[in-house]
């Protein structure tokens, strides 16, 4: 049985290394480590906070010439990595909801998304290499002062959450107006995070936040208010909680994959630069896919590194 799955594997491995793998890592590693990006501005100029558009662009050419794809963000927190045998996944994100992230243009009287936005950079960008996938995560404040709220556009903020959640990408909380967690009581607390998800479900009926990125990074004094509870007459309970920091983030089926404490690395030209580089010296340390959200495919040297509470019935195949 040992040697037919070998067998099986390497039969796969070349296949895969003849396609889409990186020629140096074909061997699938799902115990290796995940970018979970984290944009700001999409705008000029380049700045600490703020990516330019044609930046932008080259990061996804960079990921997607070095086989990276696009991998949701719940579907990693649920354990269900779905990118192709032989590739990596990698998780965008972008806080605050600042215009520049997803802006409309009014083209003959019809609203138009803006190509130099987020959004519109992104889309082009899948239209072009449709298996990049399509997947981001967009924290979003709800109740923030402009420029922030909800990408800045009054009138078309409705119209934006709905067309990303229909288009396949995720809202997540990021509370109601950036409120520092830690600066306050567990009812505020509470009250800034049922309310972000209110007023998102004004906008986009049933829809559940099912992540929380801390603005600033700060937790609240007990981390439990910001996993669930009741406040505002809803209910609310993210099954992931973002930091702003702390480099890739362990594979959901590792032990050291702390959902409460997910990692991030911020999407400026040093830190990109630097954890690239770190994947293409340490290809051992890199997540890479077997194609099958129900197997889980792991060098057997690493077999004590695997969590022992699985998040899903995963057939373990070790080589
Ligand atoms: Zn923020």
């Amino acid at each position: 049985m040992r040697l037919a799955l070998v067998g099986f594997l390497l039969a796969t491995a070349a296949l895969v290394s003849a396609s889409v793998a990186p020629a140096d890592s074909p061997k699938a590693n799902e115990l290796g480590r995940i970018m979970i990006l984290e944009y700001h501005k999409i705008d000029y100029p380049e700045e600490r906070w703020t990516r330019t558009p044609e930046n932008f662009r080259r990061d996804l050419e960079t990921l997607h010439a070095r086989g990276y794809r696009l991998q949701s963000l719940n579907s990693l927190v649920e354990g269900r990595i779905t990118v192709p045998a032989g590739t990596t996944p990698v998780v965008l994100t972008f806080d605050d909801s600042s215009a520049g992230q997803f802006r409309y243009l009014e083209r003959n009287g019809a609203p138009e998304i803006d190509p130099k936005s987020g959004v519109g950079v992104l889309e082009a960008f899948i239209r072009e290499n449709p298996d990049f996938g399509r997947a981001a995560t967009f924290f979003v404040l709800p109740g923030a002062k402009p420029p922030n709220n909800l990408f800045n556009q009054p009138a078309l903020e409705g119209r934006k959450l709905r067309w990303l959640v229909e288009h396949g990408y995720e809202l997540g909380n990021h509370t109601l107006w950036h409120a520092n967690l830690g600066k306050y009581d567990e009812a505020t607390v509470r009250a800034q995070l049922a309310e972000a998800q209110v007023w998102v479900q004004r906008h986009v009926p049933q829809y559940r936040l099912r992540t929380l990125a801390l603005p600033h990074g700060v937790y609240p004094r007990d981390v439990t208010w910001a996993l669930s509870g009741t406040a505002k007459g809803t209910t609310y309970r993210h099954e992931a909680i973002l930091m702003v920091a702390g480099g890739a983030a362990p594979s959901p089926f590792a032990r050291s994959f702390d959902p409460v404490r997910l990692p991030r690395i911020q999407a400026v030209e040093r830190d990109l630069r630097h954890w690239l580089s770190h994947f293409d010296r340490t290809p051992g340390d890199r997540y890479i896919s077997d194609g099958n959200p129900d197997t889980l495919t792991i060098p057997a040297n690493k077999r004590d590194r695997l969590r022992t509470d699985l998040p899903t019935n995963q057939q373990i195949i070790e080589y």
